[in-house]
């Protein structure tokens, strides 16, 4: 099984994610049980956002969104009420000149809907159907976001994309205006509207998960990748060596190949290594902790890392490369 958000990951790059065999089974539901502080909240403002408009479905409000904001809990409008204001606001857009709103289903779900031998399960946040007197409908969806960066990869805007042909598939044809909505204050963006993407169909996304091809990039790989710096790092990953980041003082995810296990352990245990040629002095981080450097007798073997670097640029002109050493692999 698989939900639409990992067709999201798989979207940009079908190695992301290991195609499931039958001993290996994905669940794409979410249930709300376990996660981390961060989904257990993200759970928790889905379901403010359910609760509201079940409330408004069960009151028999659904085309009147004018009023719909008088219909949050304190509690809610708290959690919220920003996002919902939105809502509000592309909904009486969307109904204009002279649409009415037919249908609301939040959480509308997908279940076993199997596409190329793989079984999707997925809940969309929302659906809103409008149609017209002269029978013209249109359809919105909506995934509210806990939070939402303005720099982000396509994985949200793909998901959505999906998420759009399987209602269509479910219900019916109709034309669609997508919407992320970011929940929480810290979001950077509040509304992104997603575009068509130029997408294959899920069927061509998914003959492309089975035969696990790679797609990297410098914005593909590296922290977005679930595959980044763990026991399935990716053969191809594409990421700046630590000479080619720029003294920008920003963390950033490298893979260094160039550099002998001599280097590495003075790193891990001095803290320091002097490079001369780089003009630079190459740190272990003080704050997050690096993998432990094995002592082996080929002190010039060189080794294939990533991590996180810091780059700055020191008042004499020489460069501090401050590292994270998060996965070595002892080339032979
Ligand atoms: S590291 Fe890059 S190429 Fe490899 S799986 Fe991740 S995104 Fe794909």
């Amino acid at each position: 099984m698989v939900g639409p958000s990992d067709l999201g990951k798989i979207a940009i790059c079908p190695a992301r994610i290991p195609f499931p065999t039958k001993s290996s089974g994905r669940g794409g539901h979410r249930d709300g049980s376990g996660g981390t502080a961060f989904t257990k909240e993200g759970t928790k403002l889905h379901k403010y956002a359910e609760n509201w408009m079940l409330r408004v479905i069960d009151k028999e409000l659904i085309d009147s969104p004018e009023i719909w904001m008088n219909e949050l809990s304190n509690e809610e409008k708290n959690r919220i009420g920003r996002a919902a204001k939105r809502l509000v606001r592309i909904v009486s857009n969307q109904k204009k000149p002279d649409f009415e709103i037919v249908y609301i289903k939040p959480e509308f779900e997908i279940r076993n809907k199997k596409i190329s031998s793989v079984n999707i399960n997925g809940d969309v946040d929302l659906i809103i159907e409008l149609r017209n007197t002269h029978g013209e409908e249109r359809r919105i969806i909506v995934d509210w976001k806990r939070t939402l960066k303005k720099k982000r990869t396509k994985e949200y805007d793909y998901q959505l994309n999906f998420y759009d042909e399987l209602v269509q598939q479910k219900r019916s044809k109709q034309d669609c205006v997508k919407y992320l909505i970011g929940v929480n204050e810290e979001s950077e963006k509040k509304i992104v509207k997603v575009e068509d993407s130029q997408l294959d169909s899920l069927e061509e996304v998914i003959q492309n998960w089975k035969g696990q091809k790679t797609n990297p990039s410098l914005q593909n790989c590296g922290l977005n990748c679930p595959r980044f710096a763990t026991e399935s790092r990716c053969e191809d990953a594409e990421l700046p060596s630590l000479i080619e980041i720029s003294s920008n003082y920003k963390r950033i995810a490298f893979r260094e190949k160039n550099l002998s296990i001599n280097v590495w352990n003075s790193i891990a245990t001095k803290g320091v290594y002097n490079h001369k040629e780089w003009g630079a002095t190459l740190t272990k981080s003080k704050t997050e902790n690096s993998v432990f450097v094995e002592n082996i007798e080929d002190e010039g073997a060189l080794c294939d890392v990533e991590g996180f670097a810091t780059v700055r640029t020191l008042p004499e002109m020489k460069k501090e490369i401050e590292i994270v050493i998060k996965s070595i692999i002892i080339q032979s």
